[in-house]
């Protein structure tokens, strides 16, 4: 993976940022592939307006921040499609259960619940993470258990 682009620091949980790069996406063969510019690599690219200007970043990393915070290592692609920014489709440097781990640690709680779980609208960025997760075998259980989703909510949005 390239190294040149630096690192944006982001704080778990960014929900409006999380719908914005969702917003650029579109599905291709379970992919979620960048539609926006692109940088040498084929990764997916954002630019992000910061304090002292505008500076841009992987789109993938952004994505893997907003949901589990900053990797350990690289956020690479099982997928080998640089464009994707599917979260199942990525995992932190040798960490392949990363996905799995964060599921049952909740620490995607504070992304999907935002303190009223029990009137959270489900946007279509929390439905897609949903479905993603469950693509990725987790079960209804997991699921409720990350997100702090009742089991209605789950449900509805895994049939939807
Ligand atoms: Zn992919």
């Amino acid at each position: 993976m390239a190294q040149y682009l630096p690192v944006l620091e982001v704080v778990p949980g960014n929900a409006g940022l999380l719908e914005e790069l969702l917003s650029h996406t579109k599905t291709v063969n379970g992919c979620w592939e960048w539609q926006l510019s692109c940088i040498g690599g084929g990764y997916g690219q954002k630019w992000v307006r910061l304090p002292h200007g505008k500076r841009r970043f992987y789109a993938h990393r952004l994505l893997w921040e907003t949901l589990f915070g900053p990797p350990k290592n690289n956020v690479c692609h099982h997928c080998d499609n640089p464009k994707c920014i599917n979260p199942a489709h990525l995992f932190d440097g040798t960490h392949s259960e990363n996905m799995r781990d964060a599921m049952a640690k909740g620490r995607m709680r504070n992304v999907l619940v935002k303190g009223h779980q029990k009137n959270l609208k489900i946007t279509s960025a929390v439905s897609n993470v949903i479905k993603s997760m469950r693509a990725s075998g987790a079960t209804a259980k997991e699921i409720m258990s990350a997100t702090g989703l009742s089991q209605t909510s789950v449900y509805t949005t895994m049939r939807s």
